[in-house]
């Protein structure tokens, strides 16, 4: 499934040059993106990059300043919002609290008027989808804040939108029970093949649900990739930095063929990367994943890119430990290990000296 890539498909949603100002303070820049049917799309970026705005303009509560939003090919601005095939699911939820489960779930299919006898099977069919049968009867307030979640994400699907807008939907969660929730919403996506649009600041929610991520930053997109894309091939400090743990090393690049030599600091040979694009000489950032980073006792005796240092901080992680290292230079680097049951790897500790590694295209070179 890589709409994306197929130059035939056409976009569900497109965003063409939007500009959202509010005053002179500009909260959506410039900003083009194409969606596509069945994606589970996600927003990103930290709080007031101008998500929610984007997410409100498809739904119609506010009007680009400049540019176009399309839906299936036709510009939506004259069309409002309770015309447009676009459902919103909001953070709070909005469930009415005098009304049960199953008449919150019908109240837009009530409002249409359509036969009861068609409503009673399509509350049934949400009930079931959601998994809250049994809780149909109940007021909002008689159930969890889990559930109140699958009534909300019930009453958004009821109507069949062609399009989901979801906005932060599991921040209410704690942890473990949002991390279950992102797999069963993943699930419930693809058996209605709806097509999801879900504004979060969470990186790991973003990661795991979406087919693809935009990360914005100010009004403006960064990068809009897969998950592993964004993860494997950032196209900046920003987004490298923005999803999960990176070092990032400022040098002078120098291009060597298809690497490049970049020289950081005193006395340390150059390290060697591989250019995130066509890049001329010049100052450059280095980033490079602290799991890439291998960390050992002995000088590696195969590797280009060979740094000595001393334990700073070592981060526990049951699985992982992140060891922070100090380089002669004063800069740390991270480097991650998995912790495994077996012996064999010694464990390192506070003040020891260690060597740290790295192959010449475990690390990316980014412009600066
Ligand atoms: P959050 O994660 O905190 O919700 P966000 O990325 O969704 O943030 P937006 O709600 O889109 O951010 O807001 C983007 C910027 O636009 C913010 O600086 C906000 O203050 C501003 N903004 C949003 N709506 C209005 C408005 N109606 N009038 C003036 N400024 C607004």
């Amino acid at each position: 499934f890589e709409p994306w890539n197929d130059p035939a498909a056409n976009p569900l949603i497109q965003f063409r040059n939007v500009t959202k100002r509010f005053g002179d303070f500009t909260a959506v820049d410039n900003l083009s993106i194409d969606i596509f049917e069945k994606e589970f799309f996600a927003l990103l970026g930290p709080s007031g990059c101008g998500k929610t705005t984007m997410m409100r303009m498809l739904a119609g509560f506010e009007t680009p300043t400049s540019g176009t939003i399309m839906l299936d090919g036709q510009d939506i601005s004259p069309i409002p919002p309770n015309k447009r095939s676009v459902n919103m699911m909001f953070q709070s939820y909005a469930l009415f609290p005098h009304l049960t489960v199953y008449d919150n779930i019908a109240f837009g299919l009530k409002r249409d008027k359509l036969p009861p006898d068609q409503i009673d099977a399509r509350v049934k069919e949400m009930l079931r989808l959601v998994q809250i049968e049994k809780f149909g009867q109940r007021k909002p307030e008689q159930i969890s804040g889990g559930q109140r979640q699958r009534v909300a994400l019930a009453r958004a699907l009821a109507k069949a939108p062609k399009l989901l807008l979801l906005d932060e939907p599991l921040s209410a969660l704690d942890k473990k029970l949002r991390q279950d929730t992102q797999f069963e919403l993943m699930d419930i996506q693809e058996k209605t093949g709806t097509t999801f649009v879900v504004v979060t600041h969470d990186q790991e929610e973003a990661m795991t649900v979406a087919s693809r991520v935009a990360v914005m930053d100010h009004g403006k997109l960064k990068q809009v990739d897969t998950p592993d894309r964004i993860y494997e091939a950032p196209n900046s400090t920003y987004v490298a930095d923005f999803i999960g743990d990176v070092n990032i090393i400022e040098g002078h690049g120098k291009a060597q063929g298809d690497t490049m030599a970049i020289s950081w600091a005193e006395g340390q040979p150059p390290i060697i990367g591989t250019p995130s694009k066509p890049m001329d000489d010049g100052n450059v950032s280095f980033a490079i994943r602290p799991e890439k980073v291998a960390i050992s006792a002995e000088r590696p005796a195969d590797r280009n890119n060979v740094v000595q240092g001393k334990v700073l901080d070592i981060a526990y992680l049951g699985n992982l430990s992140t060891y922070h290292v100090q380089l002669p230079s004063g800069i740390v680097i991270k480097a991650q290990t998995a912790n495994s049951r077996r012996r064999a790897s010694r464990p390192f500790t506070w003040e020891d000296e260690v060597w740290l590694s790295w192959t010449d295209t475990a690390g990316i070179v980014l412009e600066r």
